[in-house]
């Protein structure tokens, strides 16, 4: 038998499907795996092996049944702590929601379970969804399997790390400024932000909700088009949910040129601040693209070099909002003062301060003013003028491109501790990400290679709304072509890497890395 955990989503399905292998037996490989590694990566945040384990048998019964499952059925996925699932603690990765166990499901988690897949566990993140490296996390920061002594990238590390570490075929991740695009170009894994609006966000916890967004994150891109087809389609319960039918995304992944494509180099997302070997990398799998038939273009989109200052206003604005709701009434945590009167105000104070960490309060505290009397049209205002430009920009060069690329992020994993005291420096791991989330737009990355200091980079593919399906038709025929170059999918290259990286055990913490709190564990 092959090593389970090593196969991607798409031959597990196949193997699952032809009834060579159950779906216990690959829950349970993961979960080993999860038990021999976790310490060390710390994706997870908990694990969820009863519930995993109760799934895949429910699916070895259907099968044996006869009943008709689909493609991902038996094949399991990580979820980001920010879904709610219910019966499964859920804290977005913040001191405020420890031990809150959620009543309800998400839309997300409802297809999950429909679709027959086990949820391996919550994986780890930046307190609410606000960072680029899960050092903000409440409960210790997760590890770049590439190099244990780096960061995974933010906010949705622990679903990259996951699926990177080979502890989740698949995992799912949200995506408000990239979170799900530049963990996904740290670790050498697929990450997709769809459409605004395609996946539903009826119980992600709300972090800026005109620009959340759910989405798939895997090892190779055939793998995120399945499960890109198992969370997509209307929901109810979203009002700004898409009413569109779900197309056919692996079938897109599978096309087998770029022949007939234009494709746009976006000139103001791939200059200054930009490590030469991301360029390097970048213009090399440009080159394949060209060679696989596309036509490449440069394309101008003046807004952009605006989109991450006016992300930083729109993005606090809307999250000081959303956070209101935890006041110590209501949810998890509740703090009395110390001393004196236990007033309303004075509860919410205490509470607000004991439960929100460093990154979180200056986001409240950026947002409220940025929305105060007096500063609202000045900062807010000029925040939605530029994000009307963005969109007039995609609408403007999506008449002559069929799509737009870009490296993902400006750099390779760097250090922990690195940014962590110098919040615009960490702001501008976001430089290439955010514009996609102010238009609404598909985005996704992809690993294009390793670049000089050995680890590897992202590739975005940018796509008009609605057309989610024709990334996948780029990334498809291209990534494809960059494995032949490299004799197999890329985490491949890594696996002996991180074998003698975790037999060798982990480097110490790093200053500003605090070392992970023990918060893993079975749920109870
Ligand atoms: N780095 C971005 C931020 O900190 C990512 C946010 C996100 O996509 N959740 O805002």
């Amino acid at each position: 038998m092959e090593e389970l955990t090593r196969l991607d989503a798409v031959r597990l399905g196949e193997l699952l499907t032809a009834g060579e292998v159950s779906a216990v037996e690959v829950t349970d490989a993961f979960l080993e795996r999860i038990g021999e590694v976790d310490a060390d990566v710390h994706a997870y945040l908990r694990t969820n092996r009863r519930g995993a384990r109760a799934a895949a048998e429910e699916v070895d019964r259907s099968r044996a049944a006869g009943e008709a499952l689909g493609p991902l059925a038996g094949v399991p996925v990580a979820v980001k702590d920010n879904m709610v699932t219910e019966g499964l603690e859920t804290t977005a990765a913040s001191r405020m929601l420890e031990g809150w166990i959620p009543p309800y499901d998400s839309t997300l988690a409802v297809r999950l379970r429909a679709a027959g897949m086990p949820i391996l566990g919550k994986t780890n993140l930046d307190e609410f969804a606000m960072g680029s490296s899960t050092e903000f996390s409440a409960f210790g920061p997760t590890r770049n399997p590439w190099d244990l002594g780096r960061i995974p990238g933010g906010s949705g590390g622990g679903s990259a790390a996951a699926v990177a570490s080979f502890q989740a075929p698949l995992a799912v991740g949200s995506d408000t400024g990239g979170s799900i695009r530049h963990p996904a170009s740290v670790t050498g894994t697929v990450g997709v932000k769809p459409t605004y609006g395609g996946v539903s966000r009826y119980g992600l916890i709300a972090l800026a909700s005109s620009l959340d967004q759910i989405g798939p994150v895997s090892r190779r891109v055939e793998d995120a088009a399945l499960l890109h087809g198992v969370i997509a389609g209307h929901d109810p319960q979203d009002s700004t949910s898409l009413p569109d039918p779900v197309p056919d995304f692996l079938a897109a992944a599978r096309r087998e040129s770029l022949r007939g494509m234009r494709v746009g180099v976006v000139r103001e997302l791939n200059g200054e601040g930009y490590q030469d070997s991301v360029r390097a990398s970048f213009e090399a799998a440009l080159e394949l693209v060209r060679e696989l038939g596309a036509e490449v273009v440069e394309v101008s989109c003046p807004s952009f070099e605006y989109a991450l200052a006016a992300y930083y206003l729109i993005l606090p604005a809307e999250a000081s909002s959303n956070l209101a709701r935890f006041d110590g009434m209501k949810y998890g945590l509740r703090v009395d003062p110390s001393e004196g009167p236990v007033t309303v105000e004075r509860v919410m104070a205490a509470t607000r301060g004991a439960g929100f960490g460093p990154e979180v309060k200056r986001r409240i505290i950026l947002g409220t003013h940025a929305l105060s009397a007096g500063y609202f049209d000045a900062y807010y205002g000029s925040a939605q003028k530029v994000r009307t430009l963005i969109q007039r920009d995609f609408d403007r060069v999506f008449t002559d491109v069929d799509v737009l690329v870009s490296p993902s992020g400006p750099t390779t994993a760097f250090r922990f501790g690195e940014k962590i005291d110098d919040p615009l420096a960490m702001y501008l791991n976001d430089i290439a990400t955010t514009p996609a989330n102010m238009a609404g737009v598909p985005a996704m990355s992809l690993p294009s290679g390793l670049a000089e200091d050995g680890l590897p980079v992202g590739f975005q593919i940018i796509a008009p709304a609605r057309e989610d399906a024709r990334m996948y038709s780029v990334a498809g025929p291209l990534e494809r072509a960059l494995e032949d170059r490299w004799g197999g999918p890329l985490l491949e290259v890594n696996a002996e890497r991180l074998a003698a990286a975790l037999a060798a055990g982990v480097p110490s913490p790093a200053a500003g890395a605090p070392a992970p709190a023990a918060t893993q564990g079975e749920i109870r």
